[in-house]
This record gives structure tokens, sequence and C-alpha cells, in this order.
């Protein structure tokens, strides 16, 4: 088969082994990334297991599309039990991008999982199909950025380096995992997985190509795809770079993702740009996604003043240290203004709270990292976590935080930067309350883009209403789900398809910010075509192409749906989730929205019953039984996982 290298590589730290195992044992249903991380999570973690236990497995996981000339195929996907997870560490994913995974395909493996401790700080050495783990020692306490530096300095071709700083060697439960391109895996808290197994880095280094079925139609599928590419972050125009920064900081474009051919808003590397704290040093880097807002955003809710150069130096030691960017800046820091602003808490282990001075952010940022002094010490657990054993802030707390221990994004409350408004929120709520972390990471498609494309966000050159609305239905099927004027009705299928899309993005993988290509400039009726494929289908045609694997859309959806069935059906056994806890996250929504309808002209806050409504929709789509939001028998035979339906309901059950 095209696209797999055939092997996975197994290695267990406590007892210093490592072996290979055969990747056909998986395919083709659990076809890679997400997928393979699903069906090895339901074989091998037992209810009870912990994020930090020694015998939880890490795995980290490639797709198919990795390492070959498919465009946006450069993530990565980490799968394994959540140690930022909230109440319960529950199995989830986060996937980051660089070059990290395609040059590990190229090492010739298409994913690995790790178990065990190891009695002593280690690096994995991973070369040409072979892996040694090395001593760290002389690693240990230093940051992201010198780790990779003196193992990329080794002899040899290029190396990409995934590694942890001291928050994740201090298990803090927001410590993320990250590249040399500064991607990282953010949410969900990794980094503090690695440093429970004393695992400080994995080097991957490789030039074998990644086999290919059908390498004419592979070829011309990626070309028309890239040509076709446009737009990314849901919005139909290219940024442009800011003219003074260019001048002053030497501001850039750079993809932060092997194969990324766009240029995109949130991509901007930067060469000389004074330090503040650390006087007479240069620094240079790339701010991606939501980093844009260390130095605080004038007129915006996120309006603290540290300046572009503290900001930008402020960034640089949040990477460094591993700490999860989305959960400091959309949670954690606005939660703790609200702590001080009303008479909570008014300094931090001493140092009195001035998100001004970029003085206060270096302790507070290096504090949580390496536990130092109590409330940072439980910072470090995240601020849910924070906010219990401090006993303090809880309906701050509720302002910022939607569920599952993750801050808002896309949802019209908590995530400030994003611009959204109801009915559009409906979708995203759906898909936070049946997820286990923001979902949102790999699932932009709907909001984003319907925002994105609306002439409310691009004037110049968005599409009238009728045209979203004409467009979207291609995909969702009605005309009412993207009409502005709607509620709640035809907002259950958006939520279902883009589930599926977002087990798609993590598994092949391609890159969220740009798929699925759904609207377009390049076309009359704005719907995204390429030659003889219409846009959503891209992924497939390049999975096909590829592999060799013969799915059609409704087969490539099938086995993505069933990813999500198993996903869940491992959350049911697990962790006995239902649909109580789906719903835990209404009073979040029940509050009023931060932005406003121009249809409607005031706050919306959410309905219960009516979203209670949208949820009976929703576990109707996904043959689950609404009654408890779990997967019925009957769904589970029917996507071939009759293990699950046993595990669920015994040999012989009813429904
Ligand atoms: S579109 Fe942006 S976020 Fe996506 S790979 Fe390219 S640079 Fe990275």
């Amino acid at each position: 088969m095209g696209g797999y290298t055939g092997r996975l590589l197994r290695v267990d730290l406590g007892k210093r082994t490592v072996h290979q195992q055969d990747t056909d044992d998986y395919l083709p249903e659990w076809y890679g990334g997400r997928a393979l991380g699903a069906k090895i999570a339901w074989d091998e973690i037992p209810p009870g297991m912990g994020a930090f236990d020694p015998s939880s497995p890490l795995m980290i996981l490639a797709g198919p599309l990795a390492g070959t000339a498919a465009p946006f195929s450069g993530r990565t996907t980490i799968c394994g039990l959540s140690a930022q997870g909230y109440p319960h560490e529950v199995y989830t994913r986060s996937s980051f991008g660089g070059h990290w995974g395609p040059t590990l395909k190229r090492a010739g493996f298409d994913g690995m999982v790790i178990t065990g401790r190891a009695d002593r700080p280690v690096w994995l050495d991973i070369r040409d199909g072979r892996c040694t783990i090395e001593d760290a020692s002389h690693l240990q306490g230093l940051g992201i950025y010198r780790t990779q530096e003196l193992l990329m300095d080794a002899s040899g071709p290029p190396r990409r380096v995934l590694a942890i700083g001291p928050a994740g060697e201090n298990l803090s439960r927001i410590a993320v995992a990250a590249t040399e391109t500064e991607s990282a895996a953010g949410q969900g808290g990794f980094g503090g997985v690695m440093g429970s197994k004393n695992l400080k880095a994995v080097s991957v280094m490789g030039s074998t190509p990644v086999p290919v079925s059908d390498p004419v139609r592979f070829a011309s599928v990626c070309a028309l795809i890239r040509e076709e590419a446009h737009g990314s972050h849901g919005w139909p125009h290219e940024p442009k770079l800011d003219p003074e920064k260019v001048c002053r900081y030497g501001q850039r474009f750079q993809a932060c993702t092997e194969g990324c051919s766009v240029r995109c808003f949130d991509a901007r590397f930067y060469t000389t740009v004074p330090a503040v704290l650390q006087r007479g040093k240069i620094l240079s880097g790339q701010m991606d996604c939501i980093a844009g807002l260390f130095p605080g955003l004038e007129g915006s809710f996120y309006d603290w003043r540290l300046g572009f150069e503290a900001g930008f130096e402020i960034g640089r030691i949040a990477n460094d240290e591993g700490l999860n960017h989305w959960e400091l800046l959309v949670g954690m820091i606005p939660w703790l203004r609200d702590l001080s602003s009303e008479g909570v808490m008014q300094e931090i282990d001493g140092v009195r709270i001035d998100f001004d001075d970029p003085g206060f952010w270096q302790h507070l940022l290096m504090g949580i990292s390496r536990r130092e002094g109590s409330v940072r010490s439980a910072l470090a657990e995240g601020t849910v976590r924070a906010s219990e054993i401090l006993g303090l802030g809880g309906e701050q707390l509720r302002r910022y935080f939607p569920a599952w221990g993750y801050a808002g994004h896309w949802d019209g409350h908590g995530d400030r930067i994003n611009y959204v408004f109801f009915p559009y929120w409906i979708v995203s709520a759906v898909q936070w309350a049946v997820d286990t972390r923001d979902p949102i990471s790999s699932a932009h498609g709907y909001a984003q883009n319907i925002m994105g494309w609306s002439r409310i966000c691009s004037p110049d050159f968005g599409m009238d209403w009728d045209g979203i609305m004409d467009v979207s239905s291609r995909v969702y099927g009605s005309r009412i789900c993207a009409d502005p004027r709607s509620g709640y009705e035809e907002k259950a299928f958006p939520a279902w398809w883009e589930g599926n899309r977002s087990v798609m993005k993590d598994s092949l993988p391609v890159g969220d910010q740009v798929f699925p290509r759904i609207y377009s400039r390049k076309t009359e009726d704005g719907f995204a075509r390429a030659g003889d494929m219409e846009g959503p289908s891209f992924e497939r045609h390049m999975f096909t192409s590829l592999t060799g694997i013969g799915w059609s859309d409704r087969e490539m959806e099938r086995a993505s749906e069933r990813v999500i069935q198993l996903e869940r059906a491992l959350l049911v056994r697990n962790w006995n989730r239902g649909r109580a806890d789906d719903e835990s996250l209404i009073p979040y929504y029940e509050k009023p929205e931060h932005l406003v309808n121009p249809f409607i002209g005031s706050p919306v806050s959410m309905d219960a019953s009516r979203f209670g409504a949208v949820m009976d929709e929703y576990y109707g789509l996904r043959g689950w039984d609404p009654a408890d939001g779990r997967p019925t028998r009957r769904t589970l035979e029917d996507f071939g996982l009759s293990g699950a339906a046993r595990a669920l309901y015994g040999a012989s059950g009813e429904r």
C-alpha cells in the first residue's frame, strides 16, 4: 500500500526495549494518525489508568499523506491520556505542525507508541529504520530551544526534534511538546505526559521516500489542490505584512508546516526583535496562532499593554518553558485579571498582578513551569484545577472555560478573539459537548468559514449571505444551517459533518486551517473545485491515489465516523460518559454571547431546551441513544465494532 512505511515503533522506556510492529495489523480501517490512535487506545487503555501512569501509552502518529508531496500534510497527531483533561484525564489527541511527522515517515515509521518510565532522563534517536534510547541528563532543566539546538547540531542529515521544557519535566498539566518550527501539540498536557516518562525529546532523521500507489494521478491531484488552495483560516484573501514590522523586526511570512503553500495569517517570522528583559539580546523566531496576543491587542478584550518587543520576548519564554499558549492567553490570564480587578487576588507568590509589566509575566510563566510558589504550582495544574486547589475564582472561571478543562474557542462566549455570533456558536456548542477537549483546533470549518467568507468579516472579498448559504448547502445539505436569520434548526448536521472531517484531518493528516476546501474565489459559484474534483473530496482523492485504497467519499466518511464511535465507546467504558456530562456545558452558554448578530440586534443566551433538541438530533445522526448519549449496540455492530458492543452491553444485551 502506498503512503505507509508498514512499521510502527514500540518503545518501553521502563524495560529500555524497542521493537517494531506491522502497521498492517490496523489497516485499512484505522488509516493513520488519530484513527490508529483510537484503536490502540481501545485495546491498551483499561479503565482506571491515569495520564502519568508509566503504563499509559503515549502515541505520536503520522498519517499516510505525511512525508509525501501532498499539500498541507506535515502535521502529526499525539494521542493518549490527557493530563489537562478535567474532571478526568480522558483519552484525547493533539496535533502539531512542522516537519517532524514527515521526517518520521522518511525514517521508516508510520508512528510510535511509548510506554514505561525511564529511570533517568532520556531522549530517543530515530534514524533510518532504527531507534536508540539515549541519555538526556545533559538536557535536564534546559528549555526547548537549547535542547533542540544541542540535538540538531549532531552530525548527519537534518534532524527534527520534538522536545519538552521545564514545564513538561515538572509534569505541568498545561505543558506542551514542540518542534523546531515552534509548532506545538499545545492542548492536552502531553508535554507533562512526556515528562512523566522521563522523556525529554524525540529526534527523527530520515530520507527514504514514502511509496506512492499511483504516482501520476497522485502528482496531478496534489498539483491541482496546491494550485486551488487559497486563503487560510476561513479568510478569502491573503494576509499582508506590516511595513513597520518588516523594517524594524524583519517580519516575513514563514509557513509553520511542511507542504504549506499559502500565505497564512498565523505564520509570521521575525529576525531582529530587541529583547526587553534580556537587555542587549536580539531575538528571532516564529509568532504563530494565538501568540500574536502576547503583546496585548489595543481596543480588544485582551488589551494588556506589553508592547510588541516585550510581548514577543514573553511569547518566547512561554515557548522555551513549554507552556500552552491558548490556556494562558484565552483562559488563565483573563481569569487572573478578573480576580485582580474584582479584589479576589492581588498578587501571585508575593508579586503584584500587573499584565503591563514584562517582569510580572516572566515571574508568572517561569514559576508555573518550575512549580515555584504555592499559587504558580497550583497554576501548573491548569486554571480549572488551580481554582479548586486555591479555593477561589469559581465564578470567574465559568466565564472562560466551557468544558473538559479547556479555555473557550470559537464559542461566542469565553473566546473573545474569534468573531462569531448566534446562531453559529450552536454548532460549536455541540462540537464541544461531545468532545474530550477543545474541538475547534481540528474543526474550525463551519463557524470560521461562514464568518470569514461573509462580508461582515471580509467586506472586499467576502460573499453575500445568499452566496454563503448556497455554498454551505452543498456540504451541510441545507441553506438554513448557514442562514444568519435562523435559530437552532439544521445545526446538528454541520456538527456531525465537521466531527467526521476533524478525524480525517487528524488522521491523513491535512491542515485544519485550509481543509475542507468548500468556499472559493476561483469559481463562478464560489464552491471549491480543481480539475475533476470537488473541494470537499480533495482529501479522499489524495488518499486513494496515494494508498491505492479505493474508498468513495462516503466510505472515507464512514471510516472516519468509525473512529468517533470507538472514541465514544472508550469514553463510556472507561469514564462512564453520557448525555449529562455532554450537557454540563449548557450554563456556560446560558450567559449572553459577547457579540451581536446584526439581524437580531441584541446578545443571545442559549435556550437549554432548544439546545437539547439539537443534541437529540445529533445523537440520532450518530446512532446514539438520546436518553444517555451512548452508541447503541446496533450502531457499534453496524460499524464493525462488535468488541465494543460486547464491552458496553455484554454478550446478549438488549438494544
Ligand atoms: S496555513 Fe498557516 S497554520 Fe496552516 S500550515 Fe500553513 S502556515 Fe501553518
